[in-house]
């Protein structure tokens, strides 16, 4: 079996986004949201789906702090933006167990916000462990680790224009640029 198997290419994923920017604008329109991106996965696809919406909105960022061991997440709003009152759309790369999403949800709904949804490019719907609203998806995915697309391999091949599932993590394990011929092909 191949060690790396593409499960959506970049006009699969631009066909997708393009829909969900569509379903999204048609949603909201008239309430101006405030689309926060959860760093650093959410980037490519953040930015394609803004540009796939045809509403005024506002965009903003947030990023997470694992402390080791303990389990404990910690946040760092970006927030120029003030959320009170605000109609806000939490845009995440992939939800997998769903206690990221428990824990960001718990943290902006303190902000006194006019409603909050997500829309999550990947839903690894298999592997949740805790129940958690997803108001939107891109596309429901197994339970392989998948890299391409905002996410990555120990910092690496984020900007792979599709996205791919690792069939064997040994292999990127023993040599981290195994996926480059994959993630960068010709392209003449
Ligand atoms: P959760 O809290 O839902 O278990 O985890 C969500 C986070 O785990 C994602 O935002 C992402 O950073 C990471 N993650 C989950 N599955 C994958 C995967 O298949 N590939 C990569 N690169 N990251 C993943």
């Amino acid at each position: 079996m191949a060690d790396f198997v593409e499960v959506a290419s970049a006009d699969d994923l631009a066909r997708r986004v393009a829909e969900l920017g569509e379903q999204i604008s048609a949603d909201y329109a008239g309430r101006e949201p405030v689309m926060i991106g959860v760093l650093n996965g959410c980037v490519p696809f953040f930015a394609d789906l803004v540009r796939a919406m045809s509403i005024d909105l506002a965009v903003d960022f947030l990023s997470l702090t694992r402390f080791d061991g303990s389990g404990r997440v910690g946040m760092a709003l970006d927030a120029g933006v003030p959320l009170g009152g605000r109609d806000v759309i939490l845009v995440e790369d992939i939800v997998d167990t769903g206690l990221t999403l428990v824990t960001l949800r718990k943290v902006l709904e303190l902000h006194g916000l006019a409603s909050l949804a997500t829309v999550a490019l990947l839903d690894k719907a298999p592997r949740r462990i805790v129940e958690v609203p997803l108001e939107y998806r891109g596309f429901e995915v197994g339970d392989e680790f998948l890299i391409g697309y905002g996410l990555d391999w120990n910092h690496l091949y984020r900007n792979a224009r599709s996205l791919w599932a690792v069939m064997d993590l040994s292999v990127l394990q023993g040599d981290v640029d195994a996926f480059a011929p994959y993630a960068y092909p010709a392209t003449v």
